[in-house]
């Protein structure tokens, strides 16, 4: 556990996934109380990493009283259910990311996945890999007890934090600001090291790629000191960080347009012209489920604005 800020620390869950682990953040409150944004992946390990945080600060698991998630991944938030039978603490969620959970649970997010693999031309080897992929887990099962809207605040004890929905990543994903100490918590929406994804909760929508660079710029305006995501390290240049990951996606765009340029058509004929950091012959799986959806985001956000182009003329 590491201390940030005044009544600010993190804590390192292990997670048994691409990445070795999820950052927690425990704030504590002038009254005792604590509020965790993102408690980590379900295990029994790490329920006590974190009682054992708690005791480490002289208090007890059942002084949270509160819980934030940023967005329905496993790695971040699948600790709750635990955590509110054994703290009694309350849990807060974006409402836009309830729903996208939603449609994990009534397996409209798998049908739609279906749908969209008979329309992007892929080989039938590798749709019958994709059709395999076991279905995302549910992080957690009962309902949060407050769903957050863009713009809210939440006020604890000694310090404030404002909503902010930056979807993109997830389609409700959320970073919350603190804009006394100027500190962002970020979750995956920016990572300071590794490119975290676009497209990787439910159904995304047609405007994805929009609303994630909309995102990017909500965040880069804010005054912040220090960004403090859900993976890696604390990083200071919020800002300079988020325009990095605006310009991989417009240069991902205009990969996409020469594509289109140059006669290709389907989704699968254009994913495998562009630039893949694994390269585009070691994507399986989930990661070549993400690079075709990426693709198709960005072909229905050119014509999106081919629309709005044609409506102007
Ligand atoms: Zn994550």
């Amino acid at each position: 556990m590491e201390q940030i800020d005044d009544g600010v620390w993190s804590l390192e869950q292990p997670f048994s996934g691409t990445m070795p682990f999820t950052v927690a953040y425990l704030l504590v409150g002038r009254d005792g109380g604590i509020t965790v944004i993102d408690p980590g992946e379900r295990s029994d390990g790490n329920l006590t990493r974190l009682e054992k945080a708690c005791e480490r600060l002289g208090y007890a698991l059942r002084d949270i009283r509160l819980v934030i998630g940023t967005h329905l991944h496993r790695d971040h938030v699948a600790l709750v259910d635990d955590l509110r039978a054994a703290a009694g603490c309350e849990f807060a969620f974006g409402a836009v990311e309830w729903g996208a959970m939603q449609s994990l649970v009534s397996g409209e997010a798998e049908t739609t996945w279906l749908r969209r693999y008979e329309d992007w031309g892929i080989p039938a080897r590798a749709r019958a890999e994709l059709i395999e992929l076991p279905a995302p887990a549910v992080p957690f099962s009962r309902e949060p007890d407050r769903l957050l809207a863009d713009g809210e605040t939440i006020a604890l004890t000694g310090r404030r934090l404002r909503v902010i929905t930056t979807p993109g990543h997830t389609p409700g994903h959320l970073c919350m600001w603190d804009p006394d100490s100027r500190l962002v918590f970020t979750g995956d929406h920016i990572l300071p090291f590794t490119y975290s994804g676009l497209g990787l909760g439910g159904v995304y929508s047609p405007g994805a790629v929009s609303d994630y660079l909309s995102s990017l710029d909500a965040v880069a305006q804010l005054p912040a000191r220090c960004g403090l995501p859900g993976h890696e390290a604390p990083f200071p240049n919020v800002a300079a960080r988020a325009g990095d990951l605006a310009r991989h996606q417009l240069q991902r765009g205009g990969e996409v347009t020469a594509a289109l340029d140059a006669g290709l058509e389907s989704v699968w004929a254009i994913a495998a012209t562009l630039t893949w950091s694994a390269g585009w012959e070691n994507l399986h799986g989930f990661h070549l489920r993400s690079a075709l959806a990426q693709t198709a985001m960005h072909l229905e956000s050119l014509r999106r604005n081919d629309c709005v182009d044609a409506e102007a003329r």
